[in-house]
């Protein structure tokens, strides 16, 4: 088996040789779904998995845009429309300097598992530029995403790629984006979610990443007659999903000591209760200031230039910031510390060997693709509000969300429990990820 799984990613490195982060996520897959596919007759000489890994189309175009000065900047804007099985392309877009090819790339490869286990019919695609939202005035991200969608809206459509937001795009940018689209094409249609709540946005979609992160872990937990409860909580990131991340441990009586961003961590022995919350909310949502400002007003509070929350005291960890945030001697030092789960809210935060360490100690681990499927799913629901044209109340949207992140756990469990009934969450969402995807590429023959 080690063989046909080197063979394959050698093929994977041969043509994507400079792509690390997504032969990263690559890797995590095929050394869980191609042993499935080996034992299971129908999958075998499709060479499915290779046809998942060839993005469907990738789009790269240059966006210029003039700033306050008068002076023209350019930068690449992309479309990764990576699989089209079950439905229309979905996934975010990210605007942050970092983005490139591979990173999108992974994204997208990613998206194709987690949308299938929302059970919603959705592709999986991603997007985004290397334009920095940080430090420009709204009238230069208004310019900059007029500017992107001149060129994407193209590519777009409610029944064919279904853009939303996701590291530096949030409210305002969708709302720049949107205005654009509607412009160029004379249509008031749900082809971006993550919309205002005034224009054919969901209730609870800004909180359903955070929200259903925490709903997987309580399902985790239960397995071990535990919960959220009286736990102390790390949580990395101060965005949009760990904002609401928090705002759910604090809802479900647990304690949250750290909150971060690119710059450091704030440790917090008393707790960010909902005050010290709502004070981080508008710090990052509204000022759009730095997390280290918060131990001007909370002076009890510390703050950790340049480092990561993970070397702090806890019982259950939430990576919400960005890949890669979480290595293995941070994965050492968590567990040293007595942390007993590991929950990503962020996309791929976890290198592979902090992962296999997890493993190795038989903990509580949810990767992204399960636990962070809230937010895409809350946007599958966006999508048949405003193709339905109605609207449900907070309450129905939050009780359908519950019952997904429930769903997809159940699933997590169906095929990834293992002998000793430890079960291993990464297995078992690649593989009912797969299947579905797996199965409507079959149906649909060889394109
Ligand atoms: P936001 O832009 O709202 O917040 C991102 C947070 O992560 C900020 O605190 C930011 O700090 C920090 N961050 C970004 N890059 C780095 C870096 N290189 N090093 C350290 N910190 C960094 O994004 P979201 O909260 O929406 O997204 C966070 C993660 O969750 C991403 O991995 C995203 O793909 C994933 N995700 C998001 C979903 C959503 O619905 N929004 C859905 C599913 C997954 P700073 O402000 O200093 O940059």
């Amino acid at each position: 088996m080690e063989a046909k799984i080197k063979a394959f990613m050698d093929e994977v490195k041969t043509r994507n040789g400079h792509e690390p982060e997504f032969i990263q996520a690559v890797q995590e897959v095929a050394e869980t779904v191609i042993p499935y596919i080996a034992s299971n007759e129908i999958y075998n000489g499709k060479n499915i998995l290779l046809r998942m890994v060839e993005p469907e189309r990738l789009i790269s175009f240059r966006v210029a845009w003039v700033d306050d000065k008068g002076e023209i900047h350019v930068n690449r804007g992309y479309r990764i429309q990576m699989n089209s099985a079950i439905g229309p392309y979905k996934g975010g877009l990210r605007f942050h300097p970092s983005v490139n090819a591979s990173i999108l790339k992974f994204l997208a490869f990613e998206q194709v598992f987690k949308n299938s286990l929302t059970t919603l019919p959705m592709g999986g695609g991603k997007g985004g530029s290397d334009f920095d939202p940080k430090g420009k005035s709204d009238d230069e991200v208004m310019r900059f995403c007029h500017a992107f969608m001149l060129e994407l809206n193209r590519h777009i459509g409610p029944n064919t790629d279904v853009p939303a937001g996701d590291i530096g795009v949030g409210a305002r940018e969708i709302g720049f984006l949107f205005g654009m689209y509607k412009k160029i094409r004379n249509e008031f249609t749900g082809v971006l979610t993550g919309k205002g709540l005034s224009w054919g946005g969901s209730k609870i979609r800004p909180e359903a990443t955070g929200y259903g992160t925490v709903y997987f872990a309580q399902s985790m937990l239960k397995t071990k007659n535990n919960d959220v409860s009286g736990k102390t909580v790390v949580i990395s990131g101060s965005g949009n999903v760990a904002q609401y991340a928090a705002e759910k441990v604090i809802q479900l009586g647990g304690k949250v000591v750290t909150m971060s961003d690119s710059s450091g961590f704030i440790y917090d022995k008393d707790g960010i209760d909902e005050d010290k919350l709502a004070f981080i909310m508008d710090l990052k949502n509204n000022k759009r200031g730095r997390i280290s400002e918060y131990v001007d007003t909370y002076s009890a509070a510390t703050f950790h230039k340049g480092e990561k929350p993970w070397g702090v005291k806890c019982d259950i960890a939430f990576p919400c910031a960005t890949q890669n945030e979480l290595g293995l001697e941070h994965a050492q030092q968590l567990m040293k510390n007595g942390c007993i789960c590991v929950v990503e809210g962020a996309n791929m935060p976890s290198t592979a060997d902090a992962i296999h360490a997890f493993h190795k100690a038989k903990i509580l681990f949810a990767p992204g693709k399960a636990s962070n499927a809230g937010g895409v799913a809350t946007s599958g629901l966006e999508m048949s509000q405003n193709s339905l044209r109605i609207s449900w109340t907070r309450e129905e949207v939050d009780e359908r969300l519950k019952g997904i992140m429930s769903d997809i756990h159940d699933s997590c469990i169906e095929f990834g429990k293992e002998d000793d009934g430890y079960c291993n969450y990464v297995k078992g969402a690649n593989i009912a990820g797969f299947v579905k995807v797996a199965d409507a590429m079959l149906a649909q023959g060889i394109i």
